[in-house]
């Protein structure tokens, strides 16, 4: 460019700024055309321009302190009903607690709405706290650094939130003809399952959002040696389940202990509980995932893999998958981590009480009351008790690997990642897509950013980070995936 058209530029982007109250972008780079042309074949074209307005308001969204609790995600909320409103579309601010709320936002196909198209963009406005002194920068500042975004909830879920409002927002632009009503909705309360949460929301509010299909956090693009080996889309997870072992005793002066001590049932019993290790249990979906991930595997674990079920190997084969990596290990049966301890007032007075608490992640159709059965069987003392708490998650089908849906994920996915696999995911963890598989919704889990296993382990963590053009391929990916299944052409 001409020093003459540059000082042409800036002039006229300093004018139009100005006279727009400095919203400066949208200005100077007109909004492009997100679609491309009706008669191409081609359906969505470059979306590097969108992907840096959404990259935009991830950064706004991440300077909106959304830590739960308290949660406060009526801001954030309000923030993105402002983006929607600047492009024409009208959403709905669903009240959910004092300071928290929803954001629901439809774009229609047809007049009456038809649940049984519909697709629904979900993702969660609150994120888990930080520990400040780990950080070496704000974590609400949004800070750039070598071409990393770092914040709270970068990964874990605005950036999602950000690339489904840049998927929903293209459409809109597009002036798309829709074979479907898309609904964005951003929940709150995701972090604590609590009574803000997406339980409350489809209890109070179903029918703004009802659809058959979701698409929501949960699965993973991996990436190793700076390439996507795989992509696993979430179709099904395991449930969360809080345990007390609570171990009781006689009180007493230090000085003369007796074996009545809880501290000491307590601890036996952790000890046993801490080392056993539930039996094996392929789902479907693992099966599926193992199958897949085998052909990409270095040799000495892709053979384990292919043997998971083989009759006589299968037993060594579970040990070596299980050792080599403590997902796979979650993955294929029941896991028991003990993770708070709490007895005794002083130091040289033995209590009367003591307590553990267990989180417990039970693969999708196995029961508490199974393991639980287990677990009594080992500790074998009358004076321990384990209890179920009252908090614990639901058990919820697998989604369909079978539906247009899905294989439009797998076709998408593949096309934007160089022919990399995509395999059927179950997510250790919980999401939201439970309560939605519930209510006879075929959700999918996907987080849509290739992260390496050095980011990926910051989420929930300290100086959580997300990759910038891991963002924008992210935000392409979503844009496609999105448009391929719900405009039509
Ligand atoms: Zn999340």
């Amino acid at each position: 460019m001409s020093w003459e058209h540059r000082g042409f530029s800036i002039l006229f982007a300093l004018a139009m700024g100005l006279s727009n109250g400095g919203y400066l972008r949208a200005q100077v780079n007109p909004k492009p055309p997100a679609m491309g042309i009706p008669d191409s074949n081609v359906l969505v074209g470059d979306t590097s321009a969108l992907a840096g307005e959404a990259q935009e308001w991830l950064i706004e969204l991440v300077k909106i302190n959304t830590t739960n609790p308290p949660g406060n995600e009526q801001a954030a909320a309000k923030y993105i009903a402002g983006v929607l409103a600047k492009e024409g579309i009208t959403a709905e601010i669903l009240d959910v607690g004092p300071g928290r709320s929803a954001l629901v936002a439809r774009l229609r196909s047809s007049a009456v709405a038809d649940p049984s198209k519909a697709l629904l963009l979900v993702a969660h406005m609150d994120v888990v706290g930080v520990d400040r002194s780990k950080w070496s920068m704000d974590p609400f500042g949004a800070v750039i650094k070598d071409g990393y975004l770092y914040g709270r909830g970068v990964c874990d879920d605005k950036g999602m939130l950000a690339a489904n409002l840049a998927a929903f927002i293209a459409l809109k632009r597009g002036s798309v003809h829709l074979n479907r009503d898309v609904i964005f909705l951003a929940t709150a309360d995701e972090e604590q399952f609590g009574d803000a949460s997406l339980k409350t929301l489809i209890a109070k509010y179903w029918d703004k959002f009802a659809a058959a299909y979701a698409i929501n956090e949960g699965g993973k693009v991996v990436l190793k040696n700076s390439k996507v080996q795989y992509v696993g889309v979430q179709a099904s997870e395991k449930v969360a389940i809080n345990v007390a072992i609570v171990a009781k005793g006689k009180s007493g002066h230090a000085s003369m202990p007796t074996k009545e001590n809880p501290v000491v049932h307590l601890a036996a019993a952790i000890d046993k509980i801490g080392n056993y290790t539930a039996p094996v249990h392929l789902t479907s979906i693992v099966r599926r995932y193992f199958e897949g991930l085998s052909a990409i595997e270095d040799d000495d674990i892709g053979k384990w893999m292919r043997v998971i079920d083989a009759p006589d190997r299968s037993e060594h084969a579970q040990r070596v998958l299980s050792e080599a990596n403590p997902m796979w290990n979650s993955m294929m049966r029941d896991t028991i981590a003990p993770t708070m301890i709490q007895a005794g007032v002083r130091v040289n007075v033995i209590p009367s009480e003591a307590r553990a608490m267990l989180n417990i992640r039970l693969l999708p159709g196995d029961t508490i009351d199974v393991l639980l059965n287990e677990l009594n069987k080992l500790v074998n003392d009358p004076a321990v008790q384990l209890v179920v708490q009252p908090d614990s998650g639901l058990s919820a089908p697998n989604s369909s690997i079978e539906t247009d849906f899905y294989n439009e994920i797998v076709k998408v996915s593949a096309k934007e990642f160089g022919g990399a696999p995509v395999l059927p995911f179950m997510s250790t963890g919980a999401t939201d897509s439970a309560q939605l598989r519930l209510h006879n919704v075929q959700a999918y889990g996907l987080r849509p950013f290739p992260l390496a296993e050095e980011d990926d382990r910051r989420v929930h963590g300290d100086e959580e980070r997300l990759p910038l053009a891991a963002f924008a391929k992210g935000v392409d990916l979503m844009t496609r995936i999105v448009a391929e299944f719900s405009v039509t052409r």
